[in-house]
């Protein structure tokens, strides 16, 4: 395939394709936020399973552990690679920048593309495993999903974002009008609640477990992790009161399980890590959220505190698994990387804001400009020093 000049193409306000050339500079800057920064000493996981791996959270944790602690990484995801002149998904190129940067300084990485839900990726998984990189000493699930196939049942469960028990109403931002609107959101049924818990609850992760603890693929001390947020009382009835809040809680009733589990067998822990709020593909397509997140960062950046996914996992890794000691845990057992965030000062700040945002003074008072920068350059476009009208190479894999 010849290289081609790739423009940014939307439908609404939502990327359908994606720039390798950008989607390299992304990861090359998150591999410099952890390259010669981990205090000097600590010592970390050698054998890392990622499931989710390719963007967000997952992404910025396969670096963290890979580029921090020179770990074996296996990354586990669901992307499209390129076809024709069909540009690859954001994911499917960021994993071909990891695996170049990693064979450059000689860290051994194996991904693997399909559906973490399925038995086949499983068996997958545990294969490589077995061949090259057991015992695993963390395992983190990373999945953010819109479907789960149970392969037990063979149904399709849909996950959906709506409150519980009352319609919602509240001001979010309109992404394709760019206008500030007031959004009613009609409460979920129960059959609606029940499959968002099938796909975003704990329930795959319990599976996954299970097959490594069977296979004993599991190192003596291995610790797992599953990511959740719980955010401002401002958005409680969308997200922490409404579906996703009840998968989130049902994934918190897994790490007790699978704590408890691994405990037993192999002094090992499970926690829930309570995270930041971040421009992702999944975060970005809850309602409410993108306001928030045009506030958010503003109000950290002016008090130093801002982070991204890349420095959230950082201090994951150095504050809380790495640190020497058990790591500190709530009253409900998570990890809590989200105390920035919820900062009583910060968060005063952005509800004295919040009723003030209007489309007229969007541009002024918040800044969704950087929301903007943020959600395009999660597929590798308005990334500083890439010039977009260079053709560029679209057919690669890893
Ligand atoms: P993301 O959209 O950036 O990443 C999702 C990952 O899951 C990708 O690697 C994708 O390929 C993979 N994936 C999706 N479906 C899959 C499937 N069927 N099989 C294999 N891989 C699949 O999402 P994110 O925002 O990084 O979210 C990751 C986790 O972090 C979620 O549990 C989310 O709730 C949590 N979290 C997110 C935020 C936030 O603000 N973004 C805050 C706190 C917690």
């Amino acid at each position: 395939m010849p290289q081609q000049i790739v423009k940014r193409r939307s439908r609404g306000f939502i990327c359908v394709n994606a720039h390798p050339e950008g989607c390299r500079r992304n990861v090359e800057r998150w591999v410099e936020g952890v390259r010669g920064k981990i205090p000097p000493g600590q010592i970390g996981p050698k054998n890392v399973l990622v499931i989710g791996a390719s963007t967000g959270y997952g992404l910025a944790s396969r670096i963290a552990a890979a580029w921090g602690y020179g770990a074996k990484t296996l990354g586990v995801f669901f992307e499209r690679p390129p076809e024709g002149d069909k540009t690859a998904t954001a994911g499917h190129y960021n994993t071909v920048a990891f695996h170049s940067l990693a064979q450059n300084d000689g860290l051994f990485a194996v991904s693997i593309n399909g559906d973490a839900f399925s038995d086949e990726v499983k068996r997958d998984v545990v294969d490589v495993l077995r061949k090259q990189m057991a015992p695993v000493d963390l395992v983190i699930y990373s999945l953010a999903s819109p479907k789960r196939r149970d392969p037990r049942t063979g149904q399709v469960h849909n996950s959906v974002l709506k409150p519980i028990g009352q319609a919602f109403t509240n001001r979010t931002i309109d992404l394709d009008l760019e206008k500030v609107v007031n959004v009613t959101l009609q409460p979920a049924s129960e059959k609606e609640i029940a499959d968002t818990v099938a796909v975003m609850g704990g329930d795959d992760w319990k599976r996954w477990m299970g097959v490594l603890l069977e296979e004993k693929l599991l190192a003596e001390g291995a610790r797992t992790l599953a990511y959740s947020y719980i955010g401002p009382k401002t958005t409680w009835p969308i997200y922490h009161g409404g579906t996703i809040g009840q998968a989130k809680k049902d994934l918190e009733c897994a790490a007790g399980y699978l704590d408890a589990a691994l405990a037993s067998k192999l002094g090992g822990n499970a926690w829930v890590s309570v995270n930041k709020a971040v421009v992702t593909q999944a975060s970005a397509a809850i309602p409410i959220v993108p306001l928030y997140l045009s506030l958010l960062p503003l109000v950290m950046k002016k008090k130093n505190l801002d982070e991204g996914p890349l420095e959230q996992m950082r201090r994951l890794f150095t504050d809380f698994l790495c640190a020497g000691r058990p790591p500190k845990l709530d009253e409900a057992r998570r990890l809590r990387l989200d105390d920035r965030e919820l900062r009583e000062d910060v968060q005063a700040e952005v509800a004295a804001l919040w009723p003030q945002i209007t489309t007229e003074n969007l541009r002024t008072m918040t800044d969704f400009a950087g929301f903007q920068r943020g959600f395009c350059g999660l597929f590798g476009f308005e990334v500083e020093g890439v010039d977009y009208e260079q053709p560029t190479e679209t057919n690669l894999h890893w």
